[in-house]
């Protein structure tokens, strides 16, 4: 399923619109509740009011964008990266159901790609200890192929 055309004219129109550079924010730092539980994450506060005076924060939720719902169990990447992941040497599966969660979390991370090229996000300040959103997780890896500078807010 491509992003829609809706959500990309939302984001190029918001990001135009500031006149400043775009960049990716996990989400749940912005106080949207898309963690595994519907829970928030610890705000950041004191980060994020310094990112806004620079930047146009572009919210993303990996997760969310590759279909998983919310709440959803939590699992993590066990035995490996999200460069292992990508490379097809490892497998992340829940913990609890046995289900393979692996392409939810890979294309979630295209997607995620595909909003930081469609807004020209050359940076992403992402969620340490995620699956996907870590530096080291399936997105963080990816955006970090392509070249964008990942961050990560523990
Ligand atoms: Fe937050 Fe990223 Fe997990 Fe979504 S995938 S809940 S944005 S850490």
């Amino acid at each position: 399923m491509p992003i829609s055309k809706l959500y990309q004219v939302t984001l190029f129109t918001y990001a135009a619109a500031r006149h400043r550079e775009a960049v990716l924010v996990s989400a749940c730092f912005l106080g949207i509740p898309c963690r595994g539980y519907g829970r928030r994450a610890k705000r950041c506060d004191t980060l994020l009011e310094r990112l806004k005076k620079k930047y146009v924060l572009i919210p993303v939720c990996p997760e969310q964008l590759g279909g998983k719902p919310t709440p959803r169990s939590g699992e993590h990447l066990r035995g490996g990266t999200g460069a292992d992941v990508l490379d097809g040497r490892l497998r992340i599966v829940d913990s609890t159901t046995g289900q393979d969660l692996t392409d939810f979390h890979v294309s979630g991370s295209r997607y995620t790609l595909e909003i930081a090229e469609f807004v020209g996000a050359r940076r992403a300040f992402l969620k340490g200890g995620s699956p996907c959103c870590d530096r080291e997780g399936v997105t963080g890896e990816l955006l970090r192929r392509a070249g964008i500078d990942v961050v990560r807010v523990p």
